[in-house]
């Protein structure tokens, strides 16, 4: 007990044309302050029912979500969600698009402005302020999409395949970014992936759950020496390799 967020026997049915789909069976885990989590299972076991659930988007069928101890019941202001999909609207500046959520949430104020500039000039992209998202790089806009929705300062930040659709390239150096950014502004995360390698190069313990319905399999501890701990570096330490067996080896992915 005494992590900022804490699963507690969740699980889900889905009510289909086709009758009952149970998409996650009974899930419990505790997050810590500042600790980055990965969810990992094979394609269509849960993973996003599960950050919906955390996310207060979905009310599971069983079990609860708590935040610093409270239930969560609805959409929470203390979960920030960010998707494949950047959802930048193509028609509003980078700026503009930053405020997005805080117009949303009513609170466009002084303060919560000159925090989302502040985001925008230390992560490099207030040189592009006016410009439009169709101007910048995928990896410019994964990046718009994050400051937006660090902007109403969410506690948790839950990560849904929020690098899947970026060539390898891009996806590489923006996990190494946005690790960065994510450590600086100490942030909690619950990142869900299919990419094992991802989920090693940016967390502090990978959950692996089964196929559908998903319920935990295992939990890692993945560990990298501290000069050697941003994703990038990670990849290089003759460690990744055997954290990936060890995890490959759990995941039902095999026919
Ligand atoms: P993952 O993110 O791991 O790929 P999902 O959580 O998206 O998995 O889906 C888990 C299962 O639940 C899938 O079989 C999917 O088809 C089903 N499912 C997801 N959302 C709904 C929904 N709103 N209604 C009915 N079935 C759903
Ligand atoms: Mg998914």
């Amino acid at each position: 007990m005494g992590g900022v967020l804490q699963v507690d026997g969740v699980g889900q049915i889905y009510q289909a044309a086709n009758g009952e789909i149970e998409a996650i069976k009974e899930i419990s885990f505790e997050v810590e302050k500042g600790e980055f989590i990965s969810v990992v299972g094979p394609s269509g076991c849960g993973k996003s029912t599960l950050l919906s659930i955390i996310s207060g988007l979905y009310t599971p069928t069983v079990g609860s979500v708590y935040i610093n101890g409270s239930k969560v019941c609805g959409i929470s202001r203390e979960t920030g969600y960010m998707l494949q999909n950047d959802n930048l609207l193509e028609w509003r500046s980078v700026l503009k698009n930053v405020y997005l959520g805080l117009e949303i949430r009513r609170m466009l104020t002084p303060e919560y402005k000159n925090y989302a500039k502040e985001l925008l000039k230390n992560y490099g992209l207030y040189d592009f302020k006016d410009k439009y998202p169709s101007q910048l790089s995928g990896g410019m806009r994964q990046r718009a999409a994050l400051i937006r929705t660090l902007a109403v300062r969410p506690e948790i930040l839950l990560l849904d395949e929020a690098f899947s659709a970026l060539d390898y390239q891009t996806r590489i150096s923006l996990t190494d970014d946005v690790y960065k950014i994510l450590k600086r502004e100490k942030k909690t995360v619950v990142m869900v992936t299919h990419d094992i390698s991802e989920a090693i190069s940016m967390s502090d313990r990978v959950i692996v759950l089964t196929k559908r319905p998903a319920c935990v399999k295992s939990i890692h501890n993945v560990s990298f020496p501290d000069n050697e701990d941003f994703p990038l570096q990670r990849r290089n330490n003759p460690d990744f390799r055997r954290y990936f067996n060890k995890i490959w080896g759990e995941l039902d992915v095999h026919v």
